[in-house]
């Protein structure tokens, strides 16, 4: 039985590098604004002073003209309602929500709240595909997948030991 790697919600995955962000103030958050105002291509990354690349960084986005980023403490604990900004500013800043949802792809910042937001979930994903053909999630409904209990027996089931 493998016993988890990371602490939930403290610790990632970088989308670059493939290595753990030991904290979040190691971690970055990219991702790129359109003409429209829609946020897109999120990445959580090593921030440049924690990244294994050294110099060449681990950003995605770097020299990207659409190019917003901020630091990935920013978006987790109590700070996590900035990323309902990504869906909706609310009404103070967009009355009529003409501008809903603030991004792309509505499943793309899902994503991206279960990774910062979800126990166990950061870690579960990497073994996601192998669970999912073994039949691991068999008669689940939909809430079942995301309980932190059931995301941790996925990664004793599944992880590395
Ligand atoms: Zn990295």
């Amino acid at each position: 039985m493998a016993e988890p790697r990371l602490t939930p919600r403290k610790q990632w995955i970088c989308d670059r590098c493939g290595q753990v962000i030991r904290s979040a103030d190691d971690g970055w958050l990219e991702w790129l604004s359109d003409d429209g105002g829609k946020a897109h291509s999120f990445k959580i990354v090593h921030h440049a002073q924690a990244s294994p690349r050294g110099k060449r960084g681990c950003y995605f986005h770097e020299d990207h003209p659409d190019l917003m980023d901020m630091h990935l403490d920013g978006f987790i604990d109590e700070h996590a309602s900035v990323l309902f900004s990504f869906l909706d500013v609310g009404p103070m800043h967009d009355k009529n929500g003409k501008d809903v949802p603030r991004c792309r792809d509505v499943r793309e910042v899902v994503e991206l709240m279960k990774r910062l937001t979800v126990p166990y979930y950061e870690e579960a994903r990497q073994y996601w595909g192998v669970a999912l053909e073994h039949g691991f999630f068999e008669g689940a409904n939909e809430i079942w997948p995301y309980l932190p209990k059931n995301l941790k027996l996925l990664i004793e089931t599944y992880g590395e030991e």
